[in-house]
């Protein structure tokens, strides 16, 4: 007994020993500190947006959402590659640009983060899309920010897609979803959608009364990490519920590309601010932001470690 509990003693010790030298001024840590997601920035990026009025694709208000994206990620050092192509729609040809950030890891296999930054069109009311529309292309603008000074195994490309929205009726193959489909056939052309390990699509996240349901077109494992991760950090906000949502994700699932779609529709729809003069201000939150983004970055170490199985 005795022995034993020398030996604990002694364990202990070396234990205590250990995490001091660790924690010591002459033996850094070798990992970055973990990201942080500042959710109060990523608002302020929403709010920018906003303030611009309706940002339907092809509008001089979606140049300036551009041009105010393009600015952010210039003070952090990067660089945005555009997109350009002109889409075919019910109304014409018009001229839409997905916009590209890439931050280059140890290998040039990619992990996509990714969102529209389109408004729907809407001419009997102003749609200002505070969560749908804002609320992607603001967090995508915080998530470069949390991301590009950490160690990365995997690449990270960060797409913003123009034109998620329906001109007239919604249909995934022909009006709707523009940017990601334009996407998918030029890195199809170019032989370039095997280096696309998974894909995370961020839509409507902006909730001030967030539900986030479990989507049936994602990949299984991609939902089960995201879950456990929310379950890890007590985000309720994450149901156990199933349901289906056509989104730019399902051009890539389409092309066997393990893919994840965040997104609270459900429950926007049922507060009534879906595609109505409500997406607002004030029904969208900081904290909700937040919560996306503690969750995707605590999942995405475990999404890393699948990956590199
Ligand atoms: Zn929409």
């Amino acid at each position: 007994m005795l022995l034993r509990a020398l030996a604990s003693i002694m364990v202990v010790t070396v234990l205590v020993a250990a995490v001091v030298a660790a924690a010591s001024p002459q033996n850094p840590p070798s990992q970055a500190a973990a990201p942080t997601f500042d959710a109060a920035r990523a608002f302020t990026h929403l709010k920018a947006m906003v303030d611009m009025g309706p940002r339907p694709s092809g509008s001089a208000a979606l140049r300036q959402t551009r041009a105010y994206i393009t600015r952010q990620i210039a003070a952090m050092g990067l660089t945005v590659q555009e997109q350009p192509f002109t889409a075919t729609t019910p109304v014409g040809p018009v001229e839409m640009s997905n916009l590209i950030v890439t931050l280059p890891g140890r290998r040039p296999d990619r992990i996509l983060f990714t969102g529209h930054y389109d408004t729907k069109l809407f001419k009997d009311f102003k749609f200002v899309g505070a969560s749908d529309g804002a609320s992607s292309g603001a967090f995508l603008i915080e998530l470069v920010q949390a991301l590009k000074d950490q160690p990365r195994e995997f690449t990270y490309e960060f797409v913003w897609f123009d034109g998620e929205e329906a001109v007239a009726n919604w249909n995934l193959n022909s009006d709707a979803t523009y940017g990601s489909r334009f996407y998918v056939q030029q890195a199809t052309k170019a032989g370039a959608l095997s280096s696309i390990k998974a894909l995370i699509l961020v839509d409507m996240i902006g909730n001030k009364t967030l539900k986030i349901e479990r989507d049936s077109y994602s990949a299984g494992w991609l939902n089960d990490i995201v879950w456990g991760a929310a379950k890890r950090l007590g985000k309720k906000q994450f149901v156990d519920v199933e349901t289906t949502i056509e989104d730019d994700h399902v051009h890539f699932v389409r092309a066997g590309i393990p893919s994840i779609d965040i997104i609270d529709l459900n429950k926007y729809i049922e507060d009534g601010h879906w595609h109505t003069a409500s997406d607002t201000l004030e029904n969208v939150s900081a904290a909700s932001l937040g919560v996306v983004g503690d969750v995707l970055l605590a999942a995405l170490p475990d999404i890393v470690a699948y990956l590199k199985k």
